[in-house]
């Protein structure tokens, strides 16, 4: 299982295939990748199977500035196109991907449900873009508060890519107990599962420790230690690629 995203200048569809392609040795059941063509419209695209099986679902036609990918190895949920990732909330602004488990989501879930909440796949992972359309559009607290308040809200492991189609400038990255390493770009920047994905991009890198989450744009990559409960500056660590 394996996770990739990319924001930038530059079209995110081919460094997400390629990205997820490095990620392959790592096993999966499915693949699925969502970005947000000319900064207005989100796209989903997920297939049972191999990433090969995903490029051939794709328009290289397409252009988006930021996207995520993700394999996946079902835990929770039967191998199908609905429980591939992304997932995303009822209105289809949020979308997630995530590797891991979440352990309370049969609770979660039953609350979201009651709260009006439509369901479409059996995964844990669903309940995250739902509980974020829950904090922001019914609570009012801003997606970046409703992010950091999922590290107090979910048990279990999670590496965790959101994004939201009203903001095409940013990616948030949550890490618990599931690798995630940003790569810093130049007026771009990467986050994936592991060091052979991120390689042909970059060789500065910053490993996501248990809960931080980063916040990334083109230009910028902040980073939150909600153990500590603040921001804190990272240093890029570089790693020669040959
Ligand atoms: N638990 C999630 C699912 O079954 C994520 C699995 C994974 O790590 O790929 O969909």
């Amino acid at each position: 299982c394996g996770i990739f995203g990319y924001i930038g200048n530059k079209n995110c569809i081919p460094f997400i295939i390629s990205g997820l392609e490095k990620l392959e040795y790592r096993g999966y059941d499915s693949a699925g990748m969502a970005y947000i063509r000319n900064d207005s419209v989100l796209e989903i695209k997920k297939v049972v199977g191999k990433v090969q099986n995903l490029k051939e679902i794709l328009d290289f036609s397409d252009f988006s500035k930021v996207g995520i990918g993700h394999t996946r190895w079902a835990t929770h949920g039967g191998i199908s196109v609905e429980n591939a990732h992304p997932h995303t909330d009822c209105k289809g602004n949020i979308v997630v991907v995530h590797n891991g488990i979440i352990e309370n989501y049969k609770e979660l879930k039953e609350l979201l449900i009651n709260k009006g909440h439509v369901f479409k796949s059996q995964t844990d992972t669903e309940v995250i873009p739902h509980l974020l359309e829950e904090m922001v559009d019914k609570e009012e607290i801003g997606l970046e508060e409703a992010v950091k308040e999922l590290f107090k809200k979910l048990e279990g492991a999670f590496a965790l890519l959101i994004m939201d189609k009203r903001n095409p400038n940013i990616l948030y990255a949550l890490r618990k107990q599931s690798p995630l390493i940003v790569g810093f770009g130049i007026g771009e920047n990467f986050i994936a599962s592991d060091i052979p994905a991120l390689g042909d991009y970059t060789d500065r890198f910053y490993y996501l420790k248990d809960n931080q989450m980063a916040k990334i744009s083109a230009n910028e990559i902040k980073v939150y230690d909600m153990g500590v409960g603040k921001y804190i500056g990272v240093e890029p660590i570089r790693i020669p690629q040959d």
